[in-house]
């Protein structure tokens, strides 16, 4: 038997061999094909860039790091209340960061995270969303791949997506739905005025309600009848192969909530959305055991924690974060997993109120995620293209990713400013400097939005 000290040298022999080879330039097709990583990069800069290219106020993160060329970009979107937010990020995130390492992306968004103590706030949240966001930008830019293959690759070619239909009648939902359809929609959310009433996701007519006050006017068994005879309609109307979607927006009462998703189950929607607010969640239990309607839920939600019991119970479908609401991507794909374990698929909220940032990384997680659902979309103006380089692309009703290093988005910051906050604002967002009005019942009782 060979002594241990002359394996010992035989093995350092061969090793430093070995070492000797490669230091000679003569390196393997294994050692080629790893790309040496980059030093860490420090964070040197925060800052936000705020602009309204289509009149609603999106908030993007800009970090820059230490090395040259080297930066990221992360959503931070909260329409109603983005003073607070660009102040959130400024003010205390900027000084928490500059200097940190900028390719810790768990570890740094819990250190955001505790570093407020009280925690899980929409403004917080938001803030650390877009720093959240701006690193992973940074690490695909490093790696030079999409964020989606960072988060392990496809699961799929393309995200299919549902664009909004609405109208201030039953006809005129029904021409759009048929026009959605041409252009290759499979799936639809309908939404129909009420008249003399703020109905949600529809425009307002111009009659008027009788009504105690002045504000616009909002009364659910009004709204619960239309939207029946719309869903009925649909499903007549535009055949069996569409997807139909609805957004009820919590503005029911519980009872009134179980009625209607009963009463819609027969014309097998894609989901229900909103059914109830999030203080009322505990009636999706009933719901669920009273009918096969699917539902979605969760665009209010700040915690992972208020998820636990919908997906432990198996209590609905879909999750419709608000990724930047939720704290961004790293929570998200995590809040995910959770449901790939029950069953729940993803359906990112994804209206005009989300920067083409925020887009892209629904998009990202639309592809990475196997429990994936449906994205929803809204299409991007020709202003919000002039700021944002390279948005996700909507064809034959899919989304698709941009294939470039990280986000793949440039931000132009000389167009951005052409369109500052407030841009395009009128009537009570103006005057409420980008938050909603009132919307009240007849009586004058305040009613959820
Ligand atoms: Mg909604």
């Amino acid at each position: 038997m060979m002594p241990r000290r002359k394996w010992m040298l035989l093995l350092g022999g061969s090793l430093s061999a070995g070492w000797g080879h490669r230091a000679a330039g003569k390196s393997t097709a294994a050692e080629q094909a790893v790309r040496p990583g980059m030093p860490s990069p420090k964070i040197r800069e925060v800052k936000v860039i705020a602009t309204a290219p289509a009149g609603l106020r999106l908030a993007v993160v800009k970090i820059v790091t230490d090395q040259p060329g080297l930066y990221g970009y992360g959503c931070a979107t909260f329409t109603q209340r983005a003073d607070l937010v660009v102040a959130a990020v400024e003010r205390y995130l900027r000084p928490f960061l500059i200097g940190k390492p900028a390719d810790r992306i768990d570890d740094t968004w819990q250190a955001c995270y505790n570093s407020s103590y009280w925690r899980n706030g929409p403004v917080l949240n938001n803030a650390l969303s877009g720093v959240d966001m701006a690193l992973w930008d940074i690490k695909g830019r490093m790696a030079g791949m999409p964020v989606y293959q960072l988060l392990g690759g496809k699961c799929r070619e393309a995200a299919d997506c549902y664009t909004h239909i609405s109208g201030k009648d039953i006809p005129e939902v029904i021409d759009n739905a048929r026009r959605a359809m041409e252009q290759g929609f499979r799936h639809i959310r309908v939404q129909v005025g009420v008249p003399g009433m703020a109905a949600y996701g529809s425009g307002r007519g111009t009659e008027v309600a009788e009504r105690l006050h002045s504000s616009p006017v909002f009364e659910p068994a009004a709204y619960l009848r239309r939207a029946l005879k719309l869903l009925e309609a649909c499903r007549t109307q535009l055949g069996e192969e569409i997807e139909l979607l609805h957004d009820v927006h919590e503005r029911i009462t519980p009872t009134q909530g179980l009625q209607f998703a009963k009463d819609v189950e027969k014309f097998r929607l894609f989901f229900l959305e909103d059914l109830f607010s999030p203080e009322d969640i505990d009636y999706f239990r009933i719901v669920r055991h009273q009918c096969a309607t699917p539902l979605a839920m969760g665009e209010l939600f700040n915690s992972p924690h208020e998820w636990r019991p919908l997906m432990a119970e198996r209590l609905i479908d879909y999750i419709r974060l608000h990724v930047s609401q939720a704290g961004g991507v790293t929570p998200c794909r995590k809040i995910a997993a959770l449901g790939e374990l029950f069953g729940v698929r993803t359906a990112w909220h994804g209206p005009g109120d989300v920067s083409p940032i925020g887009h892209a990384a629904n998009v990202a997680l639309d592809l990475a995620c196997y429990n994936f659902g449906i994205q929803e979309y809204s299409p991007f103006s020709e202003r919000t293209q002039e700021v944002f380089r390279n948005c996700p692309v909507q064809k034959n009703g899919y989304l698709y990713a941009n294939e470039l290093p990280g986000w793949g988005i440039e931000v132009n910051e000389a167009a951005a400013a052409k369109y500052p906050f407030g841009f395009g604002e009128s009537g009570d967002r103006k005057e409420n400097n980008g938050g909603w009005g009132e919307i009240r019942r007849r009586d004058g009782t305040i009613i959820k939005q």
